[in-house]
């Protein structure tokens, strides 16, 4: 399977997928995908967004949860 973009060649993973819902993030770990590994770009099939977006929506209970930290860019420049 070839990359829609760049013609790179792209490869099945597991990968962790982060997504904001109502000022919270989350992450979904080793969600299947399919990623290019030239570009980088990653296909998700709808299924497995659906599957994301329900769980967060139910508020499915977390497996774990941990801090993160974050850095404001303009902070660093
Ligand atoms: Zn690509």
């Amino acid at each position: 399977m070839k990359c829609d973009l760049c013609g790179g060649q792209v490869v099945e993973r597991n990968v962790a997928y982060t997504i904001e819902f109502n000022e919270q993030l989350y992450i979904i770990e080793h969600v299947p995908t399919k990623e290019c590994l030239q570009c980088g770009e990653r296909l998700y099939t709808p299924e497995t967004v659906e599957k994301i977006q329900t769980a967060i929506w139910q508020h499915q209970k977390p497996d774990r949860v941990i801090k993160t930290p974050v850095i404001d860019y303009m902070s660093i420049v």
